[in-house]
């Protein structure tokens, strides 16, 4: 598995600062709400997340878990 976030989705508030933080620009509020009745955030492409972090770094409310992809062992 790649490079991924994962939302807490029942810790965000929809205040969309990893969205406007996030250089590769794959963050977004989704459709669906959370218990707070927010839109809470959503990675929509995984495959272009660099694992930067700034996102999670970003959220007030610590919701967001970034996720590195292992690297890959170069045959001997
Ligand atoms: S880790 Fe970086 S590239 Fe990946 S979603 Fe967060 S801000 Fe975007
Ligand atoms: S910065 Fe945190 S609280 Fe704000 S929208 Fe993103 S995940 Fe939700």
């Amino acid at each position: 598995m790649g490079n991924r976030i994962e939302v807490d989705r029942d810790r965000c508030k929809g205040c969309g600062l990893c969205v406007v933080t996030c250089p590769r620009q794959i963050v977004e509020l989704g459709k669906e709400i959370n218990l707070k009745g927010y839109h809470y955030a959503v990675q929509v492409d995984a495959d272009r997340c660099i694992a930067c972090k700034m996102c999670a770094v970003t959220c007030p409310d610590v919701a967001i878990t970034v996720y590195k992809a292992p690297k890959k062992r170069r045959a001997v």
